[in-house]
């Protein structure tokens, strides 16, 4: 490619709204261009990219016997009315009409096509497992769209789906995926690691996402630095660490404490430290067709994790009782406590709760608080015992014990255990060799190709742009004839172009008349690896000068060896990123 037509449409101010360094970098680079909120254009340079991260992602999906297909973006409601999902999924969901006034949808994930089809094509055992997959747009309608491609609207997801016949099936197919997307952002040049995940709406149980390592990133990861244990903080577990334990019950007794409504305030009035008091909190469970007061009880130093109370009660969301609502179940907000409440009251306690001896609790009268509470003695009821809390930095691992650590990801690929959540609701079932029928064991496996791009680069760069890794590069090597007033220099880059082009090195060179500092500026912007800068050295000496764009490292290379140099540079680099067995 020539620079003098390269249509990569840089731009030396950056809009405001980009807040990230990979979102200001792409619109500097010229790499995407905004169509709408959160619907963005790929431009040639930034297309070439993605197609560099797709090529590499089906190499490693048809290395595990992935076979691509294409699915319709558009899908008909009926599909998901009948997995379920068409009153779940909630506004992210772009429903629409035909010209008939049929419901259709844009789809945000493919279960529901993809499990028609397996169950129109797939009889007998014989035709599984089945690995089809594409690479394909989605669309969610995000209520925040935002850092440009990162989180968008409209994006393209590689969407793999495994079809078993049973669940040691599906184990291995899971184990697959587990590897092919550590070779997959391996390659692409990321630092990342693997985490223990919710399984969120798509449901299931069993579930990592791959997390690129940044700053900027929207999950919370928490790990534990003595053991390889690492999850998100949606649902890390929290090794329980009651307090009192071994002290002999004291006798409960109710003290006034008057305008003593957190748990702070209490704390201090009492003397005590916060960790040997249990927080009630009043909630509603939403549910499809209605809600649901309960209570939940915690440690009073810890907050809960609502996602894991969801998962845990099995609901849509949560939310807090409204003060009238508390009232009703007889208790004065502020002042909430587990001990005499009505017998239809669905209490669920964190782990450490029951386990806690002479713990302080509100009175439910306002102005009271119990002291010296004990659920072993039978002061109160618990209905379900659970992980609810919020891991913090520090906590105990619930592996090893030792003090949990965290960092920031972001989120490039999730893979996830669906087992016979969709096979049964749509009835995709199979033979077996006694010709019983079974419903198919399934996994689904995203990628999200735009999102993998802007965290390579969210962890490639420097003040003067993007270092793309060897691998996703647009082009590989760039060469900057840097004096075009001389003629033999410019034919010489010609002829080293040609050659690079001949061997299929990707390669641009810069033929624009330009000063040489626009040259380099641009070079580095746009990020490509290797940098052949043929000058004065050259047409004195034959010296042209390579240097590496991550290093900043430079080598002499006669003229006449730079093709072979060149290459040879580049596939050690490629070698560099290849994923390593441990
Ligand atoms: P998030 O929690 O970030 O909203 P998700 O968990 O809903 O993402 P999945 O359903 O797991 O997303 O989709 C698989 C992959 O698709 C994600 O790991 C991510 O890389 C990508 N992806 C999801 N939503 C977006 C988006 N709005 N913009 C860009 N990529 C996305
Ligand atoms: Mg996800």
């Amino acid at each position: 490619m020539r620079m003098s037509q390269i249509y990569a449409p840089t731009l030396r101010e950056v809009p405001a709204e980009a807040e990230i360094v990979s979102h200001q970098l792409m619109l500097r680079a010229g790499l995407i261009h905004k169509v709408a909120m959160g619907i963005y254009s790929y431009m040639p340079v930034g297309w070439r990219v993605m197609k560099k991260i797709m090529d590499i992602i089906r190499e490693e999906m048809d290395a595990k016997g992935g076979q691509e297909l294409s699915m319709p973006m558009v899908q008909p409601a009926e599909l998901w009315l009948d997995s379920g999902r068409w009153y779940v999924y909630g506004k992210e969901l772009m429903r629409m009409k035909d010209r008939n006034e049929r419901d259709f949808l844009l789809g945000p994930t493919h279960e529901e096509v993809i499990t028609t089809h397996l169950k129109n094509d797939v009889r007998s055992y014989r035709q599984l497992p089945q690995l089809p997959y594409q690479i394909q747009v989605k669309f969610r309608d995000e209520r925040r769209p935002r850092f440009g491609v990162m989180r968008c609207r409209e994006f393209l997801m590689k969407d793999l789906y495994s079809f078993d016949r049973d669940e040691e099936g599906l184990d291995i197919s899971y184990r697959k995926m587990h590897d092919a997307y550590n070779r997959v952002f391996t390659r692409c040049g990321l630092t990342y690691r693997p985490v223990v995940a919710d399984s969120g709406a798509i449901g299931g149980e069993g579930s990592h996402e791959f997390m690129a390592l940044s700053e900027v990133g929207e999950s919370q990861i928490i790990f534990c630095p003595h053991c390889d244990y690492a999850a998100t903080d949606d649902i890390a577990a929290v090794a329980p660490v009651p307090t009192g334990v071994g002290e002999e019950f004291l006798p409960m007794k109710s003290v006034e404490t008057p305008d003593c409504k957190t748990v702070d305030d209490l704390a201090r009035l009492l003397g005590v430290t916060a960790d040997r008091t249990v927080k009630t909190l009043c909630y509603m469970a939403i549910y499809e067709q209605e809600e649901k007061f309960f209570v939940a009880l915690i440690r009073g130093d810890r907050q809960v994790n609502e996602i894991k109370l969801c998962n845990k009660l099995d609901c849509i969301a949560v939310r807090f009782a409204e003060d009238h609502e508390v009232r009703e179940h007889g208790m004065e907000p502020g002042y909430c406590g587990p001990v005499g409440l009505a017998e239809d009251i669905f209490i669920i306690a964190d782990t450490e709760v029951p386990l806690m001896v002479n713990h302080e609790c509100g009175d439910g009268r306002k102005d009271y608080h119990l002291m010296n509470v004990n659920y072993q003695r039978g002061d109160y009821r618990i209905s379900q015992v659970a992980d609810i809390a919020l891991v913090q930095k520090g906590a105990a691992c619930p592996v090893c014990g030792q003090p949990l650590d965290s960092m920031r990801g972001i989120e490039v690929g999730q893979i996830f255990k669906l087992h016979t959540k969709y096979s049964e609701k749509l009835g995709a079932l199979y033979t077996d060799e006694n010709g019983d029928e079974h419903p198919m064991v399934m996994g689904c496996y995203g990628i999200g190709v735009g999102r993998t791009m802007a965290a390579i680069i969210e962890q490639h760069n420097d003040e003067h742009g993007i270092i793309w890794p060897i691998t996703v590069a647009p082009y590989q090597v760039a060469i900057l004839p840097v004096n075009d007033k001389d003629e033999h220099l410019m034919e010489q880059a010609e002829q080293v172009y040609e050659e690079l082009l001949r061997r299929r090195v990707e390669v641009v060179i810069d033929d624009r008349q330009e000063r040489p500092g626009v040259k380099f500026n641009d070079a580095d912007l746009l990020g490509f690896p290797l940098r052949v800068t043929m000058g004065k050295k050259c047409s004195e000496s034959g010296l042209a000068e390579i240097k590496l764009r991550a290093t900043g490292e430079v080598l002499e290379v006669p003229v006449g060896e730079l093709a072979d140099k060149l290459q040879q540079m580049i596939a050690e680099m490629i070698e560099e990123l290849q994923y390593k067995d441990q």
